[in-house]
């Protein structure tokens, strides 16, 4: 009886094994949600599946003879053979004939697609922010300054090497980028009919510790359209503990009227904020008070410094709980904005969301070395703005391209999870072994992955995976309001 009711169920009465490293479940009041860790996507289990699940909790081996004893009475051989059927497909069951894959098997690497160049128009930088990670940052008298010709040689790197794409980016980054705007102004005028003639658009974005902004650049970058973003640290006793300026004043007055300035005028797109916490600078709410309620940007995000150039400047572990204690309580008011239909300008939260939402499976932490490269003032190559300057080797210059058989070795090692503690982790295609700076700074080699906060991690995407679930419930239309529009912009 029971083999013929396998065979219908067309599971041949194999045994099967619940791959635990592909589930991950999280209890949603009455519901319980899969994790379905491959794809980073999210489902609500139904009662079959649910107790599938239970059941294989408990047998590591389990006969399909023994789940239709348990459980066919219950929801009939159609379901349950949906539900394993399911499971199964999405690699959650394994069995005999069909073994469950936890990673990609890595492929040799050949395409870099970028899309993104990021200029390092200037080393120098007229403030003088003690935590500052940048190896190649100097004071603006002693800044190297990008040629334009370097830059218009970045551009036509990025077209030789990724051609046929509908969409570029080029990021101005420093030091302070407004220090070289004669660049600015130079690659703008030369992008614009260029990118035009070949009918793909092309976007620019900075970001600006703001003290040189005056109302006639704010003007020039909204008839270009740029993507702004200010580095500021919150209120002024916060900011003003290491954003100072050359001669060691705090710059927190000058940044706030600027910035006042900056929101006032500033139309083209939504401003956002970017905060970096060091030690001691735990108390997020408050920040995010400050920079969203008082002055009013568009978006806040939080950069917490653990594994900076200067060691003393670094969040210790109970500093690093008490940011992420802290950021859970900015997103369970996000919650409660979008069980309201409204967005709420946190912006960690929302990029979790996202990548959930739209089941981000991330092989690699960022689009560094494949979608981006960044451009030092001298034209070479590197893997994001936070190398430059820096011991690593560069991979190829704006003149000779891109040292592909180098870069691809680097991907590739960072591709391959076996033998890393990334392999059966539950956030690997979300976290991908972490930010390559972050590891190099700790570990001397970019593409080691960084563990030094996997648990506080697991625990935000699972705190995001119940904001999630409870939107989804009470509130669905929210997504597609309040975050696809995002990607678009
Ligand atoms: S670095 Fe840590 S949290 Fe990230 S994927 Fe690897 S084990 Fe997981
Ligand atoms: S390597 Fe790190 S700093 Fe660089 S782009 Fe990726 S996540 Fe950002």
């Amino acid at each position: 009886m029971a083999v013929a009711s396998d065979v219908e169920a067309g599971m041949n009465g194999e045994t099967m094994t619940l791959v635990r490293a592909n589930l991950h479940r999280v209890d949603v009041d009455a519901r319980q949600m899969l994790f379905h860790v491959p794809s980073s996507g999210l489902f609500e289990l139904d009662g079959a599946s649910r107790e599938v699940l239970a059941l294989l909790d408990c047998h590591e081996h389990l006969s399909s003879a023994t789940l239709h004893e348990h459980l066919a009475a219950r929801y009939g051989r159609d379901a349950l053979q949906e539900a394993v059927g399911e499971l199964r497909a999405l690699d959650i069951i394994a069995t005999s004939g069909h073994e469950a894959r936890l990673n990609p098997q890595p492929r040799p690497v050949r395409n870099f697609p970028l899309t993104t160049v990021v200029l390092n128009v200037n080393t120098g930088c007229n403030l003088s922010c003690t935590y500052c990670y940048k190896a190649d940052l100097t004071t603006p008298a002693r800044g190297r300054k990008m040629a334009s010709a370097t830059a218009i040689a970045a551009i036509e790197m990025l077209l030789r090497e990724s051609p046929g794409q509908p969409r570029y980016n080029v990021v101005f980054f420093g030091g302070e980028p407004l220090s070289n705007m004669d660049l600015i102004r130079d690659v703008v005028a030369y992008c614009e009919p260029r990118f035009a003639a070949l009918g793909a658009e092309v976007d620019f974005t900075l970001t600006t510790n703001a003290t040189l902004l005056t109302e006639a650049l704010v003007d020039w970058f909204n008839a270009h359209r740029f993507g702004l973003t200010v580095s500021m640290d919150g209120p002024k006793p916060l900011h003003d503990r290491n954003r100072l300026t050359v001669g060691g004043q705090g710059s927190y007055d000058v940044v706030r009227r600027k910035v006042e300035m900056l929101l006032a005028r500033y139309t083209a797109r939504p401003v956002g904020c970017r905060v970096t916490l060091t030690r001691g600078v735990t108390d997020v709410e408050q920040i995010f008070e400050h920079l969203h309620g008082e002055l009013g940007f568009h978006e806040v995000g939080f950069g917490p410094v653990t594994s900076g150039d200067i060691a003393s400047f670094n969040l210790p572990p109970d500093e690093l709980a008490e940011v992420f204690a802290g950021l859970k309580r900015l997103g369970r008011r996000y919650l409660e904005h979008a069980l309201r239909g409204r967005k709420f300008g946190f912006g960690n939260m929302h990029q979790l969301l996202t990548d959930m939402h739209e089941g981000n499976k991330k092989l690699l932490p960022c689009g560094a070395g494949v979608a981006l490269l960044a451009v030092d003032h001298e034209g070479g190559l590197n893997l994001c703005h936070r190398f430059t300057g820096s011991n690593m080797p560069r991979f190829g210059n704006v003149a000779d391209g891109i040292d592909r058989p180098r870069l691809a070795a680097f991907i590739e090692q960072r591709l391959d999870r076996s033998d890393t503690g990334c392999q059966t982790c539950r956030i690997r295609n979300i976290c991908s072994g972490g930010c390559y700076h972050e590891s190099y700074a700790k570990y001397g080699d970019a593409a080691h992955p960084s563990y030094h906060y996997c648990d506080l991690l697991r625990d935000w995407v699972d705190f995001g995976i119940d904001v999630y679930a409870r939107i989804s419930a009470a509130a669905p239309g929210f997504f597609a309001a309040q975050l696809t529009p995002r990607r678009r912009a």
